[in-house]
């Protein structure tokens, strides 16, 4: 199963909390937080805890398995980027032991409220080896 990607689609613009997250992606792994209090996931890094309060936060791998809680098919495009690979389906998805995100399902069509998923690592490859990066996709498990 092969996602399209536009060519032109603009990489992600890394900052002290994203970098570990789209590092992680290259290396086919996805990282998110966990408190050390309450031991909540979630998902962007962020300075502190958004369910209890508490500062700072420990990086987690996780298999990026999960259902998918809502999403959008899309059939036009919304910029010239996305041109290409419309139609398209975005899911926002329950990661298994929590946390939630967002990212491209396959096979578009069969994309639904409570299908259960499994991470895909789509490589956006570019002539500046510094500008490629890899985008977090999802597949229908199954
Ligand atoms: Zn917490």
């Amino acid at each position: 199963m092969t996602f399209a990607i536009a060519p032109d689609a603009p990489a992600p613009d890394l900052d002290e909390w994203s970098g570990p997250f789209w590092a992680g992606l290259a290396e086919r792994r996805i990282v998110i937080q966990v408190c050390p209090v309450c031991t909540r996931r979630r998902f962007p890094r962020m300075p502190a805890c958004p369910y209890c309060g508490t500062a700072g936060g420990d990086d987690v791998e996780v298999p990026g398995t999960g259902t998918v809680y809502s999403f959008v098919r899309a059939h036009r495009a919304l910029t010239p980027a996305s041109g290409t690979i419309v139609p398209y389906a975005v899911a926002t998805v329950d990661l298994d032991g929590g946390a939630r995100m967002f990212g491209r399902v396959m096979p578009t069509e069969d994309c639904a409220i409570g299908v259960r998923v499994e991470p895909a690592f789509v490589d956006h490859p570019a002539s500046d080896v510094a500008s490629a990066w890899t985008e977090l996709c999802f597949t229908i498990s199954g």
